[in-house]
């Protein structure tokens, strides 16, 4: 504490900051802090956040201090402020200093940042010399990590490298007083980036105003590419239908929802119940994608073919915001890719990756250093449950339980790969780096890995992965050389995950559901029961094994694990099947039933993920999957909400034990020959699926007598299941914890292990 001090008494103080502090406009902000309040001193940056020295009266000073934390610029995270006081020097002036010795920066670099309400001012003034320029910014806005090459972040280790700045960009950026003091992206229409539209081919189209002509080729239905900040959107009207099926039939075979971009939160109230947290995350810095419960039908309904939800986001840089007018209020701001590839990112590839998608590119000469997609998240009972962190919230670090001695590398899983550096308490988990049967998204990974590596300098010394030996991510790690090698189970991986984010030790009851992990059985799992702490597990219980033909065809066409759960169910009688899996043919069927009675290409497994993609294709969804978990989302959209009541099933004795589900498919084939609305029976299931979890965690109490639950897994995502189960555990008295930080799925991976190797060194 500051001594008690007659209020005029004067002080000096020494502090330092940490956090994410450089490049978020923290200095010039301290600068004013002390000016306005008539103090003395100095502030700098170095390796290890912003050093500074406030001098004056007692009060002033004690206020500044707690001003550093209250009123920091919006991008800015402060950790932690350590302050000692020192003696008085006297003086005049409070300067901006040079920042000490920056060769090993330890600050943390900050995430890109959303257009803020200062340039948007300056944006939309016909006399500002930045009127209407795309590539505005200033300290507290524009593009960071997309751009940042190396460290420690000054504009020769960005991609504005290449754009020499003008006079006027010159003296704001030198100038400590001014708002774009050492805004590293700083640039004018005299000397920096600029918009060009392109043909389909990527041909040059000269014309005065791009950016107005991109509105009118939009208003006129047109599909554009645009160039944002992470990587390329394929835009269109999203109020034109027709528009919108064209993207939908040029991007194919997609039934995955399309994300939305409102030119302000009042169009998205028109189309979406927004709560008061919703409209707090939509606003954010980081402007994700956030998922609104639908209302009305004004939009067309290809946008999110059988989903309740939309995803919305705001315009986050200055180019988007500049795409709306004249009669465009939401426009389809899909990922520019084909099919299941990453998104394009450089210019050229974007040209051939989208040639016979996009009609236009709008694209610009500012390269974009890394690929990173859009976040999406959602609000669940108050609190964010992110579902990609991405672009705004990368690379700001996740916190570990403790701070360690040595850093490590978790390379994550195979599908929604992210990977993960550690140093010191700090984890730097990826952005999302895709699926990594990608060789894009390889190269991706292993760029990435070294990217970060340098970006924080950390050397891993410990290397934590999955032990499925086909997933990409897991041989990366055996090739590695001159490091110890962690292998930690994949459901154990997501219970550690959400230990690891509250600071738990364990031990817990894990329940990690989803579609597939690899057991050291030789089975696959997926519907785990789990004694967790962190650097250990064992498994209490499992879903009753179902037996899947054909392996992964079972995952691309859940019809095929639904023959697994009804012949485990009712035998292999013929006839059996026909009135309840009517969208398949009676051949293909049969050859399906044979292999699975002569346990031929049949894989055995625990997943939970593949009883909901059962109970789907139960009620009628008969096609493929083409993205992860379609079928479950679509069983999701149709819950009656208002259904209470639910099917049988048992959890048998054994080690592990068991939860049989045959009861509950023999009741939804039941339901359905009865002819029961099948919004009733998705209803009903998600209700048996939440009794499952509560059923579950309650024999693991018997067996272990803890009280504390960790959910993970893909599974979870789903919130109508969660809504049902959390009140059951919560009435059964069980402490529930979820992810804090990190998705459920598989994108929590690369934390939850270095967070069971760390703790098991
Ligand atoms: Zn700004
Ligand atoms: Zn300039
Ligand atoms: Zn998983």
């Amino acid at each position: 504490m500051v001594k008690q001090a007659v209020d005029s008494e004067v002080i000096r103080v020494s502090a330092r900051v940490r956090g994410v502090v450089q490049g978020v406009g923290f200095r010039p902000f301290v600068y004013r802090l002390a000016v306005s309040r008539g103090l003395i001193g100095f502030v700098h940056n170095d390796g290890r956040g912003v050093v500074l020295e406030f001098e004056g009266p007692h009060d002033s000073v004690v206020a500044a201090l707690k001003a550093l934390e209250t009123e920091a610029p919006p991008a800015a995270r402060v950790e932690a402020i350590e302050w000692v006081e020192v003696t008085a020097t006297g003086g005049r002036t409070f300067e901006i200093a040079d920042s000490a010795d920056e060769a090993r920066v330890e600050t943390l670099v900050s995430p890109d940042i959303a257009i803020c309400e200062d340039c948007l001012r300056e944006m939309a003034d016909p006399g500002d010399r930045r009127h209407r320029y795309p590539f505005i910014n200033c300290t507290n806005c524009g593009p960071r990590f997309t751009i940042i090459t190396g460290v420690p972040y000054d504009r020769p280790r960005t991609t504005m490298a290449g754009f020499a700045m003008c006079p006027d960009c010159a003296a704001e950026y030198g100038d400590p007083a001014d708002r774009r003091f050492h805004a590293q992206p700083v640039a004018c229409p005299v000397c920096g980036p600029r918009v060009e539209l392109r043909g389909p081919g990527g041909e040059s189209v000269p014309c005065e105003d791009p950016v107005s002509e991109v509105r009118l080729l939009l208003k006129a239905g047109s599909m554009v590419a645009v160039k944002g900040l992470g990587g390329y959107h394929m835009a269109c009207d999203a109020r034109n239908s027709n528009a919108v099926q064209v993207l939908r039939d040029r991007k194919t075979r997609e039934d995955k929802p399309f994300a939305l971009m409102a030119a302000d939160i009042e169009t998205v109230e028109r189309f979406c119940e927004i709560s008061g947290e919703e409209r707090e995350l939509l606003l954010s810095p980081k402007r994700p994608i956030v998922l609104f419960r639908k209302k009305g039908d004004e939009l067309p309904e290809a946008i999110a073919p059988n989903n309740r939800y939309l995803g919305f986001m705001l315009p986050y840089s200055p180019l988007h915001r500049l795409l709306f007018g004249g009669g465009l209020d939401v426009l389809v701001m899909t990922s520019g890719n084909r099919a299941d590839e990453p998104i394009a990112y450089w210019d050229e590839d974007a040209y051939e990756q989208l040639a016979g998608i996009a009609d236009y590119f709008l694209t610009h000469d500012r390269p974009i250093y890394r690929r990173v997609d859009d976040s999406v998240t959602r609000v669940f009972r108050g609190g964010e449950m992110l579902i990609r962190r991405s672009r705004g919230c990368v690379p700001t670090p996740v916190p570990l339980p403790k701070e360690y001695g040595e850093n490590a590398l978790g390379c994550g899983a195979e599908v929604k790969n992210t990977f993960c550096v550690t140093k010191g308490d700090r984890a730097f988990v990826s952005h999302h780096i895709g699926d990594l049967i990608n060789p894009a998204a390889v190269a991706a990974f292993e760029e990435g890995v070294e990217h970060f590596k340098e970006l924080f300098d950390a050397e891993p010394t410990v290397v934590a992965y999955d032990m499925h030996p086909d997933y990409f991510a897991t041989q990366y790690a055996e090739k590695l050389t001159g490091v110890s090698k962690v292998p930690v189970q994949h459901h154990h991986a997501h219970i550690a995950a959400v230990l690891g984010e509250h600071g738990f030790e364990g031990p817990v009851i894990g329940v990690a559901w989803d579609g597939a992990g690899y057991g050291p059985d030789g089975t696959v799992w997926g519907g785990e029961i789990l004694l967790a702490e962190r650097s250990s597990y064992e498994r209490l219980g499992r879903f009753r094994r179902v037996p899947l033909a054909g392996g992964d065809a079972a995952v691309r066409e859940p019809w095929r694990a639904a023959l697994g759960y009804l012949t485990e169910t009712f035998g292999f009688q013929s006839g059996t099947f026909d009135s309840i899996l009517p969208g398949i043919s009676g051949e293909i069927r049969e050859a399906v039933v044979a292999m699975l009675d002569k346990r031929f290409n049949v894989v055995e497994s625990s997943s939970a993920g593949r009883l909901f993609d059962c109970v789907a294709s139960l009620l009628g969804f008969s096609g493929g999957v083409n993205y992860e978990g379609q079928a479950a989302v679509e069983l999701e959209q149709r819950a009656d909400p208002r259904e209470t009541r639910h099917y049988p099933f048992t959890v048998t004795d054994g080690e592990p034990f068991e939860i049989d589900w045959r009861p509950a498919v023999a009741a939804v084939a039941e339901d359905i020959r009865a002819g029961t609305d099948r919004t009733v029976i998705s209803a009903r299931f998600h209700n048996t699926a939440a009794r499952m979890v509560a059923a579950a965690a309650e024999r693991a109490r018997e067996i272990t007598g803890l009280s504390s639950v960790a959910l993970s897994g893909g599974v979870f995502q789903n919130i109508t299941l969660l809504d049902r189960t959390l009140p059951l555990l919560e009435r059964a008295r069980f402490d529930v914890l979820l992810h804090k930080y990190l998705p459920p799925n598989d994108g929590c991976i690369s934390y939850g292990q270095v967070v069971a190797a760390l703790a098991s060194l």
